[in-house]
């Protein structure tokens, strides 16, 4: 039994190719949009990206470009904040994060895929990669209960051990063992694995689906260790895209945004 802690590593993030933008904005004569880059108004891929699509549908580049524009926002956290706070939520569904997430249970993989808009998911196969050993993530208060720690760590170790009986037993690492054999072993031999065994997970989601999933599942009523996450998630954000997810606040670990369901 391993004794292991959920971790989030942000692997990729937006990237804008700007001459292409630029060639672009050369046919719809936007270019002035560019320049603000160049002043420093634009503040990263992932903002810029998002402000790209809304600026995309009002032709808002700059201003009597579309002759129903005659004033545009240049201030980009005001931008975003307005495509928030007018729920015009489909243009960040174009700026998608990929997390890959280590050491998270079953359990939470099971409840994370039931978020279906927007994401993109590689789930470790256990039918696949045999168990050698039951990672396991314990929170705190159970790790501070010493009875429910010995007879946990004793229960797990059991089950540890009956992994590395069946794998001997089923003669998995014999010669010429074919490989169809040892994935209906693999499949098999799962099944006695907890559901709170740790495992990992590639997950992208675009910021529409980030903002509804990080406020359902750090609100107190979600399970803890996807809170956990969850916070880890949000706190990335709020890093990567700050005018998108600085309208939350934070009590007691939830993840309250001011907008809700752009
Ligand atoms: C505290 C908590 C307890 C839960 N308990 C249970 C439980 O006991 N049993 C259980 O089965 N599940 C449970 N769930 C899971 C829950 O029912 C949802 O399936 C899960 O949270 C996914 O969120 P979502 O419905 O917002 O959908 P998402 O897939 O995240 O979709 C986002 C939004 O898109 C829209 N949308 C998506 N799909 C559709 C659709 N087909 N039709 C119309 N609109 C759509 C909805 O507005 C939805 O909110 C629980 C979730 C939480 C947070």
């Amino acid at each position: 039994m391993r004794n292991v802690q959920p971790e989030v590593f942000l692997i990729a993030r937006p990237q804008i190719n700007y001459d292409a933008v630029a060639a672009y904005l050369r046919e719809v004569g936007g270019t002035n949009w560019l320049e603000r880059l160049d002043r420093g108004d634009l503040h990263n891929d992932a903002l810029n990206l998002a402000e790209f699509a809304g600026r995309l549908c009002y032709r808002s580049w700059e201003p009597r470009l579309n002759p129903n524009v005659t004033r545009v926002r240049s201030d980009q956290d005001a931008y975003l904040q307005n495509i928030l706070s007018s729920a015009h939520g489909s243009v960040l569904e174009h700026v998608n994060f990929s997390f890959a997430l280590h050491n998270i249970s079953r359990v939470t993989t099971h409840e994370l895929v039931r978020h279906r808009p927007g994401v993109a998911i590689s789930q470790e196969s256990l039918r696949f990669v045999r168990l050698t050993d039951i990672p396991f993530w314990f929170p705190d208060w159970a790790l501070a209960d010493d009875e429910l720690m010995r007879r946990a760590t004793s229960l797990l170790e059991q089950l540890e051990q009956f992994q590395l009986w069946m794998a001997d037993h089923f003669g998995l690492d014999a010669q010429g063992v074919p490989f169809h054999e040892k994935k209906q072993k693999t499949s098999f031999m799962r099944r006695f694995a907890p559901d709170g065994v740790a495992t990992g997970m590639l997950w992208t989601a675009n910021i529409r689906t980030l903002r509804h999933t990080i406020e359902a599942r750090t609100d107190p009523g979600a399970e803890e260790e996807i809170r956990l996450l969850f916070g880890m998630i949000a706190e990335l954000m709020r890093v990567e895209a700050p005018a998108l997810f600085g309208d939350y606040t934070v009590q007691d670990g939830a993840w309250i945004p001011r907008w809700r369901k752009v």
